[in-house]
């Protein structure tokens, strides 16, 4: 198999088979991350993914139904291309009914809406598109690339198109003291959008990003764990459209998950929790204990 990084993944991603059409990130610039540092962005020849899904398919165990393209954003390759790519996929691997990966909100720019309806139809779906937040201060001085509008106009071709997606939320990303914001402008963009689920991680710094240095040297100061927690519950409380959230990741003490608005309260309540503990300073440490995301 022909990866050029290791393998990235959502937790819900665990038996999925991996498959590289990208490398590296076509982006690269987000101050806060660490991830594909080790591969140059590349879209890879036709020739070798056939002979990688050749491989998987050869594998004893091979009846996968899902396919995790890997790569920071590999939706970023063109509708001809991810069309032939399904196409090897389903000759070779007849079990799989979906394809997904991680996605950048750019990348839906070089498609049509009817490019990516028929796309859903391959079987497409359920990207997670690292919107990271609604709030145009934070996706600046975060570098991700674009505004929140653009969140909003690229996402809505999905919702036309009938191709499920999934929103990240970054908690912590705007700093100290810059929770509420980061929380009511990013529950204002969900509502105005369909993601099958919202899906919340904290921001955790590792030493090689421009983030970190910002960080020793004063011009950026992290939220504070009774921040996070207080956020993420405003985050909830705004999010009026019908979705799932879930922030079950290695930067968070514990899983949280519900369908809102069912299971706000319950969620609401692990959040209270959650700050009680931090109030209590009994969170002081979790942090530093987190060694890779
Ligand atoms: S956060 Fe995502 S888009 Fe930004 S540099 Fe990292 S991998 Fe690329």
């Amino acid at each position: 198999m022909h990866f050029s990084s290791g393998i990235n993944r959502p937790p819900y991603e665990a038996y999925d088979a991996f498959l590289q059409i990208t490398s590296g990130c076509s982006h690269r610039k987000c101050v806060f991350c660490s991830f594909y540092n080790d591969a140059k962005f590349r879209i890879s020849p036709l020739e070798e993914v056939e002979e990688d899904i050749k491989e998987m398919a050869s594998y004893p165990y091979k009846k996968y139904d899902r396919i995790y393209l890997q790569g920071a954003d590999p939706f970023i390759a063109s509708y001809d291309y991810l069309m032939k790519v399904a196409d090897m996929i389903y000759k070779y691997l007849p079990n799989v009914k979906s394809i997904g990966g991680y996605a950048r909100i750019d990348n839906i720019r070089n498609k049509s809406v009817s490019q990516l309806r028929t796309l859903a139809k391959r079987g497409f779906k359920n990207f997670y598109f690292g919107n990271e937040s609604g709030d145009d201060f934070i996706l600046k001085r975060m570098n991700k690339g674009y505004k929140a509008e653009d969140v909003i106009k690229n996402l809505r071709k999905l919702d036309e198109a009938g191709m499920p997606y999934i929103m990240n939320f970054l908690g912590g990303l705007g700093g100290h003291n810059y929770g509420d914001s980061h929380a009511v402008k990013s529950a204002e963009v969900i509502n105005q959008l369909n993601p099958v689920m919202v899906y919340a991680s904290e921001l955790t710094l590792f030493p090689e990003t421009p983030l970190s240095e910002d960080l020793n040297t004063g011009k950026f100061e992290e939220a504070t764990e009774e921040e996070r927690y207080q956020e993420l519950s405003v985050l909830v409380e705004n999010i009026k459209i019908p979705t799932v959230f879930k922030a079950e990741h290695v930067t968070l003490p514990v899983p949280i998950r519900g369908r809102l608005p069912e299971d706000r309260n319950k969620i609401q309540n692990t959040l209270n929790g959650l700050i009680d503990l931090a109030k209590s300073g009994k969170l002081d440490k979790f942090r530093e204990n987190i060694f890779s995301l």
